[in-house]
């Protein structure tokens, strides 16, 4: 094998494995379930699966050149130590890349599960067609960045966009940033799964109820989109409900940057097409740019699946490599 790199992407349960040489075509991808533990836990998970990753795709450690890691979690770019995140307190003050940069020898860079997908779309996604785009990061959260004239945008002290923790109803529900009504509380995996359980508690005629085995505390997200799909009229409320407060935040984000594409990435993605038409219309009710044509956008799925952010991964570290960025 070429000179090649790997993405490590932590996501709530799972750690995914990618290795590419310089184009964005992956040698070997793989999924595992990964187990929070000390930073020198995680540490080992890194390296096994690095490792196994590589030999599968006929790579050794003579040929990795660099090794790009994302994290659901605020981390220092310089340091790679984690400042703060929602499910990985367990690794605050820990640096995610010195002890894999020192055990291989080679430069390892890491950031946000936010910004690092939005280096994938910009290499290999919608950035090969489009410079001006934003991100959206939908699944358990909603993350978001920002491509401005090709280049991915790193805000200063580690920070990013954070469109979603904007309200954009009057709900008020508590976010787990402390404020109450966010849309990242309402639209995401936890807030979709409340949706439901609600529509079960309060008697409404659902499938939700068989689905969920008549027990509304275990209905899911993806429930939801599974009563939505076999017709079931509350569950496709919801998802009507879910689109609108989504279009809202699309018609900001418009307002704030008026991109070309909004790009929806992250675990929820994959089932987004159904929503696109209703958060593009309300999307264009909601932005007077749209209403008279002073600027164009589009709302779409990516199409980079579950492998935005491995892609991104490598991407960030060549570009480390390149001294382009880092
Ligand atoms: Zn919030």
């Amino acid at each position: 094998m070429n000179p090649c790199f790997v993405g490590v992407d932590f996501g709530k349960t799972n750690v995914r494995f990618g290795v590419a040489e310089d184009e964005p075509v992956l040698a070997c991808y793989t999924k595992q379930p990964y187990t929070r533990g000390t930073p020198a836990e995680i540490m080992r998970q890194i390296i096994d699966g690095l490792d196994r990753a590589l030999s599968k795709a006929g790579g050794s450690r003579n040929t990795l050149r660099g090794i790009g890691i994302s994290v659901p979690a605020v981390v220092d770019r310089e340091t790679g130590v984690i400042a703060w995140g929602p499910d990985w307190d367990f690794m605050a003050g820990a640096s995610l890349t010195q002890p894999i940069a020192e055990h291989y020898g080679i430069p390892v860079v890491a950031d946000v599960d936010t910004v690092i997908p939005t280096w994938g779309e910009n290499w290999a996604g919608i950035g090969r067609t489009c410079k001006r785009f934003a991100v959206l990061a939908w699944g358990t959260g909603l993350g978001a960045g920002l491509v401005i004239d090709g280049e991915v945008q790193e805000y200063p002290n580690n920070l990013f966009p954070e469109f979603g923790h904007s309200r954009v109803s009057d709900d008020d529900w508590p976010c787990k940033c402390g404020a109450i009504g966010c849309v990242d509380t309402m639209v995401c995996g936890g807030g979709i799964a409340k949706h439901g359980r609600l529509a079960v508690e309060t008697g409404e005629q659902t499938v939700l109820r068989e689905l969920c085995g008549g027990d509304p505390e275990t209905v899911t997200s993806h429930m939801v989109f599974d009563a939505a799909d076999r017709g079931d009229a509350v569950a496709q409320a919801i998802l009507d409900r879910i689109a609108v407060l989504l279009g809202r935040l699309c018609a900001n984000v418009v307002l704030t940057m008026q991109p070309e594409k909004i790009v929806f990435v992250g675990g929820l993605a994959k089932r987004s097409p159904r929503l696109l038409a209703k958060i593009n219309a309300t999307m264009n009710e909601g932005c007077w740019l749209l209403q008279k044509g002073l600027t164009g956008c589009e709302v779409v799925c990516s199409e980079l699946g579950d492998r935005a952010g491995v892609l991104g991964a490598i991407r960030r570290v060549q570009m480390k490599l390149e001294n382009r960025s880092g």
